[in-house]
Formats: structure tokens, C-alpha cells, sequence
């Protein structure tokens, strides 16, 4: 989709520190990071939010949280970790291509702010 900055950050057409990358999704590290660990995983194709999402997309949802617990495993987030998904203006959605958070490497309050 034209301007959508994860689009172009999923084209290669802006740069990411890229930490996984298939042809369905891509996961890269946010650039303004709030825990010691902090990716963000985008599906390729372009996605408003999780509002859209619809029952066919429930084999890219599955292979989105099966590369997020592999990638954990990796990175020895062995604690645990977070996964956000803001969804809308409350929520504090500023990019608007569905993207998971993914936290890791400190304790995580809650309930979330
Ligand atoms: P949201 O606020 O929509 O839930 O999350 C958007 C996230 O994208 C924010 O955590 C923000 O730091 C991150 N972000 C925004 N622009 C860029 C960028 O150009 N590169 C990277 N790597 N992350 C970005
Ligand atoms: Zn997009």
C-alpha cells in the first residue's frame, strides 16, 4: 500500500535492523525500543490492524506467533515475554500495517499503561 511506512519497511524500500525475514512476514527491531529486547513481526501483505483481520488469515496468525516463540527461543528470552498488538487511537496505534510488539529482558507491569 502507498505510504504506509511498514510496507515500504517490508518492500526494503526503508531500512530496519532486521532480525527474521520470510515470504509472509518479516520481524525487525523497533527503533525506539521499550525493554532491553524489543521486535516488532509485520505480515508482507498490507493489514490495517488487527480489526481486519479475518478467518483467513488464521495460517498467517499461526506462523506469526510460531516465528515470535522461535525467535524468543533464540534470543534466550528465557523469562518470558510480551506480545502487543494496539489496535485503534486509544490503544495508541501510530502505524496503521498490523505489527506485533514483542518485549522481552524486564519485568512488565500490568495492568499495561
Ligand atoms: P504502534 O505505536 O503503532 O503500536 O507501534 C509502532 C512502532 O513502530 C513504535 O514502537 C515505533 O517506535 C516503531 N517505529 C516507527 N517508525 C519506525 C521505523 O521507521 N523503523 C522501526 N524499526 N520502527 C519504527
Ligand atoms: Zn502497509
Amino acid at each position: 500500500m502507498e505510504d504506509c511506512l511498514f510496507c515500504k519497511i517490508a518492500a526494503g524500500e526503508v531500512p530496519s535492523n532486521k532480525l527474521y525475514e520470510d515470504d509472509q512476514l518479516l520481524a525487525f527491531y523497533d527503533i525506539d525500543p521499550q525493554a532491553p529486547v524489543h521486535f516488532l513481526v509485520i505480515p508482507k501483505k498490507h493489514i490495517p490492524s488487527a480489526a481486519a483481520l479475518t478467518e483467513e488469515d488464521g495460517a498467517l496468525l499461526g506462523h506469526i506467533f510460531a516465528t515470535i516463540a522461535r525467535l524468543c527461543d533464540s534470543l534466550g528470552c528465557d523469562g518470558g515475554y510480551r506480545i502487543v498488538s494496539n489496535v485503534g487511537e486509544d490503544a495508541g496505534q501510530s502505524v496503521k500495517h498490523l505489527h506485533f510488539h514483542v518485549m522481552a529482558k524486564r519485568q512488565m507491569g500490568w495492568p499495561a499503561g
